[in-house]
């Protein structure tokens, strides 16, 4: 029998593709987020390492693109945001009045109705300890109530995104107030103890200025939380007015910086992921006590020249940039231009486990990335050999829909002893089809995307259809688009149904254990905690981290 065997991309996985749902949903995101904290002395050229970064976050968002950067002799950020990809908002000639010595850019996603200018990030406001930028990735599961309590403090909101929220939020002090100066950790605790996911935000601050524009008391900060989604990373930088000097280490993790103290050069990233940790933010780069360097410069030490921290380790490769470590669920992590330094962990309320989104590895995550300490190319291989195990069939070929799903059709090949070749080919310039504003563009970008290779199944009849995923049938309320039940074309039509609304032989999905096992395989589990092996799995079983009726 001459058989196809195809392993099915899932980003197809609406079926309601008439109808354009864009109006019914609010802000949902699935971004990338970058940070970049240049070393004392240090030539790095942070908003050109920022726009490679979010380069290569590119596939976590195309919507829109956004950068603040700051200096350490100056109380203001510089920041541009742009709606597009990110090669077209940063120029050469942008990124030339950009300059900074730290610095936090996102590249968003987001249902279309929230895709404007205004909701671009990163945000900044004005505080009285100075600027603070934020950028997140995630949704706040909890946004409505959050919401709620910043307009009943009087703060007015400008925009539709929980992002905007985050960033009201730490401006706030925490309930046992702060009697020794601004404490920007315990505000992070207290959003992360106020918002049990799904968040991942880097956060910078700047110094407070006086009417005559010179900074006083702390210098920049970024900070940021990250619960469920997200991780929270967080910048803060305090002037160095004279680099020579050396900061005392428990000095870099004040913020109220006197005035000996703020003439030193301090920068402060802080990282921290969720132990609901859906997404995960990898802390890296080129130096620390951890770690070994990574861009370095040419003296015999090589010393590091800053550090990176990244949605996905994919990023670091395109600049030179050495992998350090994830960061821990709920872990803060500061980074100063001195290194870095776990600052606290915050525990999931209830002590619950982490979360992590297992559809990373399915579809969102680039298969060069490392999560939880393994390739995902490695991990979707893994699904097509179970994928073969568990549905064999006879066949002629196996091919597959690019791209997500190449690897499990390879891995499928190789457990089957069934040959691989090419049916599909895939029209570059097209954007990414799952990762669009509404079903209608996604639909559009299907029929766009492919070109058949028909001299390689010519005269084959029979096509069978394996699904490397467990079939999608439960939205996600954790920052990624995945509309309604009624929407998904798995509660709509069993598999013999859908063979048939697809002209194949048959149908067949990995089953949820294949998928857990295929993920849990490889996980690397030295250093990242004994409950990182927990994964959500929401959006293919319905059992959600945190139940529905929180939000
Ligand atoms: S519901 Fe699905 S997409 Fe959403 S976080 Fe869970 S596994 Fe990821």
């Amino acid at each position: 029998m001459a058989s196809n065997v195809v392993a099915d991309d899932v980003g197809a996985v609406n079926s309601n593709l008439d109808d354009d749902v864009e109006d019914d949903y609010g802000l949902r995101e699935a971004c990338g987020v970058f940070g970049c904290v240049a070393a004392v002395d240090s030539q790095l050229d942070v908003p050109q390492l920022l726009a490679l970064g979010l380069t290569a976050l590119q596939h976590r968002g195309q919507e829109s693109a956004g950068m603040i950067t700051g200096r350490l002799e100056c109380a203001s950020f510089k920041k541009h945001i742009g709606m597009g990809m990110v090669s077209q908002i940063f120029t050469e000639e942008i990124l030339g009045k950009m300059r900074g010595d730290l610095g936090i850019g996102h590249t968003r996603y987001s249902t279309a109705g929230s895709s404007a200018l205004v909701n671009c990030q990163p945000f900044e406001v004005e505080t009285l300890q100075g600027k603070i930028a934020v950028a997140h990735n995630g949704e706040l599961i909890n946004c409505k109530s959050l919401r709620q309590k910043v307009l009943k403090h009087g703060i007015g909101l400008s925009s539709s995104s929980d992002s905007e929220v985050i960033t009201q939020l730490l401006c706030g002090s925490p309930p046992e107030g702060e009697p020794e100066g601004v404490d920007w950790e315990a505000r992070i605790k207290q959003f992360m103890n106020e918002s049990p996911l799904s968040y991942a935000v880097l956060v910078m601050f700047g110094p407070a200025s006086t009417r005559s524009g010179t900074r006083t008391g702390t210098g920049h900060s970024v900070w940021g939380p990250c619960r469920g989604l997200l991780s929270l990373n967080s910048l803060n930088i305090s002037l160095p007015v004279t680099p020579s000097k050396v900061l005392k280490k428990e000095d870099t993790m004040k913020n109220d910086l006197h005035d000996d103290i703020s003439h030193w050069a301090q920068l402060i990233v802080q990282l921290s992921r969720d132990v609901n940790a859906l997404l995960v933010i990898v802390a890296d780069l080129f130096h620390n006590n951890y770690s070994k360097k990574i861009i370095t410069k040419e003296d015999s030490n090589f010393e590091p020249e800053g550090w990176v921290v990244s949605s996905e380790s994919c990023a670091f490769q395109s600049i030179g940039a050495k992998f350090v470590r994830e960061v821990l669920p709920g872990e803060i992590v500061q980074i100063t231009n001195q290194g870095i330094k776990t600052l606290a962990i915050v525990p999931r309320p209830k002590k619950d486990p982490p979360a992590f989104c297992i559809f990373e590895y399915v579809y969102f995550a680039r298969p060069d990335s490392l999560l939880q300490g393994q390739m995902v190319y490695s991990v979707r291989m893994r699904c097509g050999r179970k994928l073969a195990k568990e549905a064999p069939v006879e066949a002629d070929i196996v091919s597959t829909v690019p791209e997500s799903a190449t690897p499990a059709a390879l891995g499928y090949s190789e457990m089957s002893g069934i040959p691989y070749a090419e049916v599909l080919t895939k029209n570059r310039y097209v954007g990414r089809t799952f990762i669009q504003p509404s079903t209608r563009l996604r639909q559009l970008g299907v029929a766009k995307k492919f070109g058949a290779l028909t001299e390689n199944f010519v005269g084959k009849k029979v096509v069978h259809i394996r699904v490397a995923s467990p079939p999608v049938k439960y939205p996600c309320y954790m920052g990624i688009n995945i509309p309604t039940k009624q929407e998904l074309i798995a509660n709509q039509l069993q598999p013999e149904q859908l063979a048939d609304h697809f002209g194949a032989d048959s149908v067949v999905y990995l089953t949820i254990d294949g998928l857990l096992e295929a993920t849990s395989e490889g996980m690397n589990l030295q250093d990242m905690g004994k409950h990182t092996s927990h994964h959500c799995t929401a959006c293919l079983s319905g059992k959600y981290p945190v139940q529905p009726e929180l939000w």
